[in-house]
């Protein structure tokens, strides 16, 4: 009698762990699987990786992502913009970075992501022609120096053809502002992305400035980037675009004194150069 019940609590118990795991694994996919392009760009990651030879008009930003095959818009779900673009390789891992967020009670929202090279020429332009205040200040009118000028831009803005946004690989998250990661939701969301976004594959690139990294942008706390495609993309700008390809807008002739390529493009925390 004690064998039969013993047998039967065992049997009963394995069928019960089986139920488990199989609601676990169903419940797990309808969570990280959202988008029926999750499976595709997976398994299409690694062979991505192993052939991913970019042209200089990708590199430069010099294409439309609502048009390009390898791009995806994001889901209003993830975004507070509309009609805006990813890799997609870059937003399967965002979304999986995304759901683990959520369970932890941390809202990881994409306030920017890709900007071509004329989207980043109105940002450029706006605040070199002093129509875009910059730490209040119209550059126009009080900055007459054109290098000076650049540089006070160059703090947070790129210039067109040099942005990590022009390739689908980076993304802002929450807030534009540091002073917003320092308490409350912010100081939340920042640590939760210092412990975990690694493991999705992203990264901060402009962290802070001092003796590890001396030159380029100011620290971004929002701007994350997706590793494995962008490490590529910085090791193959350098190899196709020159300063003579940093050129067609306002103040494109103060590129090769601040050489933008080196101390921007490749001014990056080391963890990120390829
Ligand atoms: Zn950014």
């Amino acid at each position: 009698m004690f064998n039969f019940k013993a047998k039967m609590r065992t049997i009963v118990g394995f069928w019960v762990i089986l139920g488990v795991i199989f609601f676990h694994c169903k419940h797990s996919e309808r969570i990280s699987l959202p988008t029926n392009i999750t499976q595709q760009a997976s398994s299409e990651l690694q062979s991505t990786q192993d052939s991913l030879n970019f042209s200089k008009e990708y590199l430069l930003g010099k294409f439309d992502p609502a048009t390009h095959p390898d791009f995806v818009k994001i889901d209003t779900k993830h975004t507070t913009k509309s009609d805006v673009y990813l890799r997609k390789d870059a937003y399967v891992a965002f979304v999986k970075m995304y759901d683990a967020a959520q369970k932890e009670g941390v809202n990881l929202q994409i306030i920017s992501s890709t900007r071509n090279f004329s989207s980043q020429k109105s940002i450029w332009e706006a605040k070199w022609n002093g129509e875009r205040l910059v730490d209040g200040k119209n550059l126009a009118t009080e900055v007459k120096d054109s290098i000076e000028r650049a540089r006070i831009i160059l703090r947070y803005s790129s210039m067109p053809g040099t942005s990590r946004h022009h390739w689908g690989t980076d993304i802002d998250i929450n807030d534009l502002n540091d002073s917003y990661f320092l308490s409350g939701n912010g100081k939340k969301e920042y640590e939760w992305l210092t412990a975990n976004a690694h493991k999705f594959g992203y990264y901060q690139p402009y962290t802070s400035k001092g003796a590890e990294r001396p030159n380029g942008y100011e620290e971004e706390k929002w701007h994350w980037t997706y590793l494995p495609i962008s490490k590529i993309l910085v090791k193959q700008y350098p190899e196709k675009v020159t300063i003579a390809d940093i050129t067609g807008f306002k103040g494109a002739g103060t590129a090769s004194t601040l050489d933008v390529i080196k101390n921007y493009v490749l001014g990056i925390d080391k963890a990120c150069l390829p």
